[in-house]
């Protein structure tokens, strides 16, 4: 749980990045969902990839019948449903708004809908909040390990770095200590187009210690050498003390 992290970024960021030749573009939308973490990644072909959906209401506004921050910047570009969306971790902030979109068909018929499958099981078990977006994926949910790469067309592609405590060429780390067990197992990916690198790493955690006094295991440092030098980074754990780790600089 994490009721300690900041608000996260108050605007829809865009960035245009990454220009190749052809004026080929890969955008990055890091969505306003309050607190939580939704980013939706437009590759320069047009394939897209959402990591995390936000928390209730961020796919769509039940109260209100309509689409959600997430579901409106799609309609803002023109996009009606995604390929891909990627779960870092089983935390209702990164997975209610997926639930959301998933059930109202806002990803393609063969898409796919990547996270670290069921084991390690949930921090919390399998909750009412966990089987529903479980039901929700359905056939499209895969399993994604450390290493293993998604085409983003025209030369993009993510690659994930880190999978509960798994870290790409690298060691594993032992998460059980973590009082942050959840956010510890976070998968981190990297995004890469032309010499550009991104790196989204949920709510990983970096050895500090929430404003509430959990300690947390140190996954960021030992996966910085895997990652190397990136030029954004989507702050993990939303800016909390529990990460961006000093040695993940
Ligand atoms: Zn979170």
């Amino acid at each position: 749980m994490h009721r300690d992290v900041f608000r996260f970024l108050l605007m829809i960021l865009t960035l245009a990045v990454g220009r190749a030749a052809g004026a080929q573009t890969l955008r990055l939308y890091a969505v306003d969902v309050g607190q939580g973490s939704a980013t939706l990644i437009v590759g320069p072909t047009g394939t897209a990839l959402l990591v995390d959906g936000g928390p209730a209401g961020s796919g769509w506004n039940a109260g209100a019948n309509a689409p959600g921050p997430v579901a409106a910047l799609f309609a803002q570009l023109g996009i009606t449903q995604i390929d891909a969306m990627l779960l870092t971790h089983y935390h209702a902030d990164h997975y209610e708004g997926l639930t959301e979109l998933l059930n109202h068909n806002y990803i393609k018929s063969g898409g796919i809908v990547y996270d670290r499958g069921n084991i390690p099981a949930p921090e919390n078990g399998f909750t009412a909040g966990v089987n529903a977006y479980i039901t929700a994926a359905g056939s499209k949910r895969t399993q994604i390990h450390v290493g293993d790469a998604i085409d983003l067309g025209g030369g993009a592609a993510v690659r994930c770095i880190v999978r509960a405590g798994a870290i790409w060429n690298g060691p594993t780390v032992n998460t059980a200590p973590s009082q942050q067990l959840e956010n510890s197992n976070s998968i981190g990916i990297l995004i890469s187009y032309n010499n550009l690198q991104i790196w989204i790493g949920g709510d990983l955690t970096g050895g500090g210690t929430s404003d509430g006094g959990q300690t947390t295991v140190d996954v960021e440092t030992p996966a910085a050498s895997a990652i190397g030098d990136v030029d954004i980074y989507i702050s993990d754990h939303h800016g909390s003390p529990t990460s961006s780790a000093p040695g993940f600089y």
